[in-house]
């Protein structure tokens, strides 16, 4: 079987996520959601509320795991014995970043853990948390980026 594992803040989760999880279930047998937790971080949903929202999304698919995890995700990888972390690219910005931690994260891991990068649907490359939540700030609409599951945990 194999497992990729898909870590990121997710504050909020959005429709350029849900994406990349998508088309990583046609690529793997089981897709593991990482939300990192990091107390030093101050984030707009905590560590319980990202988790509820993203678990509300994927109730009726089996295929999908939304866990809490702090440290580092190949400590996560080695547990759950995982072949490969699934990463998003937006932007050389992204690209970038992903192929340090790419670097890094096989030379630490043991066995090497692969990353695979999918880049964004065009529509959807503009998209990013941070706009989200200052949409959310000013209380305006964001229900064209979330996934209406999120978006019904949020109105709550
Ligand atoms: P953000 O960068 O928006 O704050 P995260 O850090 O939680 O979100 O991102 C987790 C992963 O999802 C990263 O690999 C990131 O590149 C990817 N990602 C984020 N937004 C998108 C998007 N709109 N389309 C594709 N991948 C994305």
């Amino acid at each position: 079987m194999k497992t990729a594992i898909f870590p990121g803040s997710f504050d909020p989760f959005t429709l350029g996520h849900a994406d990349i999880v998508q088309r990583g279930l046609q690529l793997f047998d089981k897709v593991v959601i990482a939300i990192g937790v990091n107390p030093d971080k101050k984030t707009m949903f905590s560590a319980e509320e990202r988790l509820q929202q993203i678990s509300s999304c994927y109730a009726d698919q089996p295929r999908v795991e939304v866990m809490l995890w702090q440290g580092l995700m190949v400590d996560l990888a080695r547990q759950l014995q995982a072949d490969c972390f699934l990463k998003g690219v937006r932007s050389v910005v992204d690209f970038e970043y992903e192929r340090t931690m790419a670097a890094v994260n096989a030379q630490i891991s043991d066995p090497s853990v692969e990353t695979c990068l999918l880049y964004a649907r065009p529509e959807l490359e503009s998209l990013q948390s941070s706009v989200v939540r200052e949409l959310l700030h000013h209380g305006a609409d964001v229900s064209a980026f979330l996934p209406q599951a999120v978006l019904s945990q949020i109105k709550r």
